[in-house]
């Protein structure tokens, strides 16, 4: 093995920040506001303004901001316990646990097989008397959103939140529901996570939620505020979700550089685009549109049954990778007695994908030299 290509290290992931990380923590601890204040504030309008959102809320995590959304419509009446909300089956199980957590049905859609979201076709599949919402999750990066999603959404008046969790900065060839093209605001809401791995990560759990709606932001607000719409004042039985200040401090430090980031991923998107050729490895969609998929995830997929074999002697030459997901929502223990339409796209990429080293730290000549291992391996 001539040399190492670690999947993910977060140390490079942040090494170019950490200056002003350090000096924008020391900031937090000398305020003396530890909790909500101005460090929150500035970063929700900061983030508003680069999402072209109105309110932001900031949140603890990405689950939360899914759940805390969803909850939020029940409590206001948008939404009513039993109702269905159809979701992609391909994605993290945090989409469909929101779901369940306000006591809707998640209801599993196979992706397309190509770009791997839900399509206007999949949500048309599954339409039913109870249908009152919809989860577009943007994976890998890829923003889910095109004029036939927008008119099956509009026809049958459903709510639309977005998973936004890894689509941090995409931007959607076609317009919004209120006019814009950034992943997150082209819904009733957006869902975004700041985990540490995703393309702009904090140093910690971090979240938040946009809308362009007044009603749900201050639902969403009070409700990550045990319900309180003051102080000491509670009009819901709510939770602590709040989004801490120190998160918000490195994340101020972070977001300016998001386009940037997504940019350095472009460039190694394109490089194994350019550089893997197998027959029996299918690489991602290269769309027209350049910032139409942020490249969370580059996420090729081994057929013939091959893909552990493959992924083991990646592994031997120096290779490091990770499979998202290796099993799906609905074959999870806690999901496994759910009644679901049969998934069978769902359920064969669940064996063929491999994902493949592309944040920050592994370089565009990296690339290069994986593609070449990838090539170059004999099963
Ligand atoms: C990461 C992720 C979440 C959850 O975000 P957390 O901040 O980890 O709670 C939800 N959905 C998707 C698609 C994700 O990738």
């Amino acid at each position: 093995m001539d040399r190492l290509f670690p999947f993910l290290d977060l140390g490079k992931v942040n090494e170019p920040y950490i200056e002003a990380l350090s000096e924008a923590a020391v900031r937090v601890v000398k305020s003396g506001r530890y909790i909500g204040g101005e460090e929150v504030e500035s970063f929700e309008r900061e983030l508003g303004n680069y999402l072209g959102a109105p309110y932001i809320i900031g949140v603890s995590n990405g689950l939360d901001a899914l759940r805390l959304t969803l909850r939020a419509w029940v409590v206001t009446g948008r939404l009513t316990v039993g109702d269905e909300v159809i979701v992609p089956a391909n994605t993290y199980v945090a989409s469909v646990l929101a779901i369940s957590d306000a006591g809707l049905v998640p209801v599993l859609a196979d992706p397309d097989e190509m770009s791997m979201n839900i399509t206007a076709e999949g949500i048309k599949r599954h339409l039913s008397a109870k249908t009152r919402a919809v989860m577009p999750v943007h994976l890998y990066g890829r923003v889910a959103w095109d004029r036939d999603i927008r008119d099956v959404v509009e026809d049958n008046g459903l709510l639309v939140l977005e998973d936004c969790a890894q689509a941090i900065g995409a931007r959607s060839v076609w317009q919004g529901l209120h006019g814009g093209v950034m992943a997150g605001a082209l819904g009733h809401a957006g869902a975004l996570s700041f985990y540490p791995t995703k393309n702009t990560g904090a140093l910690g759990d971090a979240g938040a939620v946009v809308t362009h709606d007044a009603e749900l932001a201050a639902t969403v607000r009070a409700l990550a505020n045990y319900g309180a719409d003051r102080r000491y004042h509670n009009i819901y039985q709510g939770f602590n979700c709040r989004l801490d200040p120190l998160q918000a401090a490195m994340l101020r430090v972070k977001l300016p550089f998001t386009d940037r980031e997504n940019a350095d991923r472009f460039e190694k998107a394109l490089a194994y685009w350019r550089t893997i050729d197998r027959k029996d490895v299918i690489k991602p969609l290269m769309s027209a549109a350049v910032t139409d998929c942020v490249w969370h995830q580059y996420v090729i997929r081994v057929t013939d049954g091959r893909r552990d074999e493959f992924q083991k002697k990646l592994a031997e030459l120096g290779v490091e990778t990770d499979i998202h997901y290796a099993v799906p929502p609905h074959m999870q223990p806690c999901y496994r007695d759910k009644p679901h339409l049969p998934l069978p796209v769902t359920e064969r990429i669940a064996g063929e994908l491999l994902s493949l080293p592309i944040a920050r730290g592994t370089t565009v000549d990296d690339v290069v030299e994986i593609s070449r291992i990838i090539n170059s391996i004999e099963l």
